[in-house]
């Protein structure tokens, strides 16, 4: 049948080459930061002309602008599949999503991580218990499982990634969630690598928290998402303090009930917001079509890999394990970034090389050494594949 893929802006913008030509960019960096979809700019573009302050004013514009704003948060809550009541808190990015559920976590949680988080959900807890890189997704579920149970009483939180940015696997998130709930614990969801490539559903998959960004799904930075129980949000001190964050100011201040206006201090980021809801609505129609495109891709780019000796692909879990469109790769004789400047430069093809701020899994993966990722998206396309298999294989020993 005919696929419905939506369209990015500027997917083959012309590239120079070292030699003086041009060609259309082949952007292997979704993961980092994605194109904004059509719809996004579409989107911005009509709500720039009643672009105006939101929840204070009174006048027209602001009302119109108010409404999107609080529209946004609707419509990311039904993306998220998030219960009615939880808290759906605009952030700028994964990173400040993290930071503010560390802040907002009881005094005294006992916080659970795996050492192969990005470092956004590694490392904002006051003291977490580590766990090594599981060999299997089974043994990531039981060792979550015995270190959940051996924390101390109190409030509990597992925080672990839906999809690895570093091999795009997937983690057994709704188990992790059963074992978490099972030891009275929390969970945390890292969605950044997950929702630009799959749906998720916090309801029916159990998930207590999630956080992505804005900028890897299709829309501008600087507008991300904590979702999730509005309890602890509710009774922690403000991420922010300042206008919005207080409800009432005296020589005292009270601050405001709602988790969301408790978080959100200062004036926020509502062209952001409404380009992030505009991704989601985008996304969330044709989702099947979209992970079919994309297994056709990553199959192709997978098979090509496989088939050149030098180059050498990093897993966890093995060439079967289930993952979105990342992959990251060394190849014998080279380093990283002289890989990823040739296929720039030669080629016109944009990876990204480096530890990809997850140092300890990488460590894991490939000792000291850094690897090249190439990370698919919307505006890949098969020629984009064929090209990067091709500038590959003529990489050379020396
Ligand atoms: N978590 C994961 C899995 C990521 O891939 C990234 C971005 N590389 C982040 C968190 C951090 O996202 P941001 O830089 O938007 O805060």
């Amino acid at each position: 049948g005919v696929r419905r893929i939506p369209r990015v802006v500027g997917a083959d913008v012309p590239v120079p080459l070292r030699d003086g030509g041009h060609v259309p960019y082949a952007n292997f960096d979704y993961a980092a930061s994605a194109p904004c979809l059509e719809a996004v700019h579409e989107a911005v573009t009509r709500a720039l002309p009643y672009y105006s302050s939101v929840h204070r004013g009174a006048g027209y514009a602001s009302q119109v602008t108010t409404g999107a704003y609080e529209e946004a948060r609707e419509t990311v809550r039904s993306f998220l599949g998030a219960w009615r009541r939880s808290a759906v808190v605009f952030t700028r990015n994964t990173t400040d999503s993290m930071n503010l559920l560390a802040q907002a976590v009881p005094a005294g949680t006992s916080v659970v991580v795996f050492e192969t988080e990005h470092h956004a959900s590694l490392l904002p807890w006051k003291r977490a218990v580590r766990l090594p890189a599981p060999a299997t997704p089974a043994e990531a579920v039981s060792a979550a499982d015995r270190a959940l149970r051996s924390c101390p009483t109190g409030s509990r939180l597992l925080v672990v990634t839906a999809a690895s940015n570093v091999t795009g696997e997937l983690w057994p998130i709704e188990e992790l969630a059963r074992v978490a709930h099972r030891n009275g614990a929390r969970i945390a969801v890292d969605a950044a690598q997950l929702v630009p490539h799959r749906p998720l559903d916090m309801t029916a998959h159990g998930l207590d928290y999630v956080a992505f960004s804005g900028h890897k799904l299709y829309a501008p930075f600087g507008s991300g998402v904590l979702a999730g129980r509005a309890d602890w949000l509710r009774a922690a001190v403000p991420y922010l303090k300042g206008g919005g964050a207080s409800a009432s100011v005296g020589e005292t201040t009270r601050w405001a009930a709602s988790a969301e206006q408790r978080h959100e201090a200062g004036s926020p980021n509502v062209l952001g917001a409404i380009a992030l809801a505009a991704a989601c609505e985008t996304l969330s129609a044709c989702w099947s079509d979209l992970a079919v495109r994309e297994e056709a891709l990553v199959g192709r780019l997978r098979a090509g890999l496989a088939a050149l000796p030098h180059v050498r692909e990093l897993s966890l879990w093995g060439d079967r394990a289930p993952r979105v469109g990342i992959v990251s790769f060394t190849v014998d004789g080279w380093n990283a970034r002289d890989v990823a400047l040739t296929l720039s430069e030669e080629h016109g093809i944009g990876v990204r090389d480096g530890k990809f701020c997850a140092h300890p899994f990488v460590r894991h993966l490939v000792g000291g050494e850094s690897a090249v990722r190439a990370s698919l998206g919307i505006g890949t396309s098969e020629e984009h594949i064929d090209r990067l298999l091709t500038a590959l294989a003529g990489l050379t020993r020396g």
